[in-house]
């Protein structure tokens, strides 16, 4: 036998799914829900598409490695990317700054907003530069590794950046505009090097976006899984997992059937698992990660509205800053608004969707999560909510206010029955100003069979996270397994290792 089993049918289990197949494994994958694709999705509401994911992929310059694995995936496969002059706009009293995809012109832009923060800039933009030089994010020109020499003369100029959180360079600024250009898209509380990671990626042309949004990118992706000959099993959720003398050998499901296999890869949320499908415990540095302080978790507060395309004040991803009471009700200052005209399909013709997130911290997230406990509280709670984000919108953005209708909002909780993340959690850990996000093992203590594979192994997770932890995890298992075998067979001929 030679079955590898995985649980969780999301981006990093699919991936896990397509590689183990190529690899010459059986596969299966069991997915609660009964669509495949988790948080790479998107749905229909009163003849509007809501797209839940992508605001940008990472990988999507040819050049860089992840473009790779997204084309031996089927998420780049046959379709084009939509390459948007800015990735989004911060805007307060009447100015604006955006993420440019030309970085001279972001310089330029800051410089002309203001022009006593031109150290403060320079030193930014020479950091993003660096930036595209390493961790693959720079795409045809800087697509490389640093050799050890180019490394240590880049670390001086992020040195600065790792310890300071967006909130703290933010506060390096005069400008009010640029304070919120640094601390709107990522909040106040995550690394500023995340913030350059965003940059460098964008102004390299290595974060795009696929043609159809994050729904037909999922599409593609299952139907990869399935022409390289894996199997699924979905709308069952695994309730357990059996192991004995430590090796794992069946999960049981919902439904009471049991699936036999001879290795377990595990891409659901570990709160989940270890102490809840599992009796395992959490490995440690993944659950010091959990227990916060220098790690947090958050989720989202959502809304869809319909508005008139015509009404639209702004292209692509914008940002502002709400008059309190903002703040005290969602903990982040920031509300970021996303309009769909690009997508044609997504609306009635003249119509588009304008889609608003606000981030949660930990705390708010939770409340969301109990509160679903009390079905009508929990309805009027997030209905109540959304006309205040409305009358945000609207006071912003008056030209709105005639077209602009609710179409659907979706809290921590919504998350959280999908995709049985612990809080809501579509990420995985927000990390501050001082943190090196190093990954997580993902080996499992008490098991020889069952790995680790999502995206909470490495902060802050997102889909090139999701998609590596997938692939290291059956590489790791097909180099456990090679130990076991004779050298001279091929890897698609020999017999597997693991137990029948
Ligand atoms: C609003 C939003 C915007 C985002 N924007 C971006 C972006 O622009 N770029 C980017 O890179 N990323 C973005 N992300 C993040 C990205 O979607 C996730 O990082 C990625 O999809 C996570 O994949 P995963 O496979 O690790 O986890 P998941 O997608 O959560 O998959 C886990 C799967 O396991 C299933 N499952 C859970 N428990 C069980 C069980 N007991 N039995 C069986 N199945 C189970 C779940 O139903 C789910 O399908 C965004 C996410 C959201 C929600």
């Amino acid at each position: 036998m030679n079955k590898i089993v995985v649980i969780g049918g999301g981006v990093a289990g699919l991936t896990a799914g397509i590689y183990a197949q190529k690899s010459g494994y059986k596969s299966i994958i069991v997915e609660k829900h009964n669509v495949l694709g988790g948080q790479l999705t998107g749905w229909n509401r009163r003849g509007y598409h809501i797209d839940n994911c992508l605001h940008w992929l990472t990988g999507t310059n040819k050049n860089s490695p992840f473009y790779k694995t997204w084309l031996e995936t089927g998420v780049l496969e046959g379709v084009g990317v939509y390459e948007p002059e800015t990735l989004y706009t911060y805007e307060e009293n009447g100015k604006s700054l955006s993420l440019s995809r030309d970085l001279t012109k972001l310089k330029s832009d800051m410089l002309k907003l203001s022009p006593n923060d031109e150290r403060e800039t320079k030193s930014f933009i020479d950091a993003v530069k660096t930036v595209s030089g390493i961790m693959g994010t720079g795409g045809i020109t800087h697509d490389r590794n640093l050799s050890i020499k180019e490394g240590i003369k880049a670390f001086p100029k992020l040195l600065k950046y790792l310890s300071l959180s967006t909130g703290k360079l933010a506060k390096k600024f005069d400008n009010e505009v640029i304070r919120g250009f640094i601390c709107g898209l990522l909040t106040e509380n995550f690394s500023s090097i995340a913030l350059l990671v965003v940059v460098a990626t964008f102004t390299s042309g290595n974060g795009d976006l696929p043609v159809g949004g994050s729904f037909k990118a999922a599409e593609r992706l299952i139907e990869k899984y399935l022409s390289v000959g894996g199997a699924v099993e979905s709308g069952k959720e695994v309730v357990k997992i059996n192991i004995e003398n430590g090796r794992a050998y069946s999960v049981e499901l919902s439904d009471g059937s049991e699936i036999y296999g001879d290795a377990f890869v595990v891409t659901v949320d570990p709160a989940a698992f270890f102490g809840g499908i599992s009796d395992l415990e959490m490995p440690r540095e993944l659950k010091r990660k959990y227990e916060g302080g220098r790690y947090e978790r958050f989720s989202a507060f959502q809304c869809a509205f319909s508005c008139d395309v015509s009404a639209l004040p702004r292209k692509g991803d914008f940002i502002i800053r709400p008059p309190i009471p903002f703040k005290d009700i969602f903990s982040s200052e920031y509300l970021v608004m996303r309009e769909f005209s690009h997508e044609k399909s997504f609306a009635p013709e003249g119509k588009t969707v304008l889609q608003t997130m606000v981030v949660l911290d930990e705390r708010r997230s939770r409340e969301f999560v109990r509160l679903k406990n009390n079905a009508k509280l929990y309805y009027e709670h997030k209905i109540r909510l959304a006309n205040y984000i409305k009358k945000c919108v609207c006071d912003a953005y008056p030209e709105l206010k005639k077209s602009l209708e609710l179409i659907d909002c979706w809290t921590p909780a919504t998350y959280k029955r999908y995709t049985a993340t612990e809080i809501g959690s579509f990420m995985s850990f927000a990390f501050g100003g001082g943190i090196l996000p190093l990954k997580s093992s993902l080996k499992v203590r008490g098991t020889k069979n069952v790995v680790l594979a999502s995206q909470w192994l490495k902060a802050p997770g997102g889909l090139p996270i999701a998609a590596e932890c997938g692939k290291k995890a059956v590489e790791y298992l097909v180099r456990a397994d090679k130990k076991k075998t004779a050298p001279t067979r091929s890897l698609s001929k020999r017999k597997l290792g693991f137990s029948e």
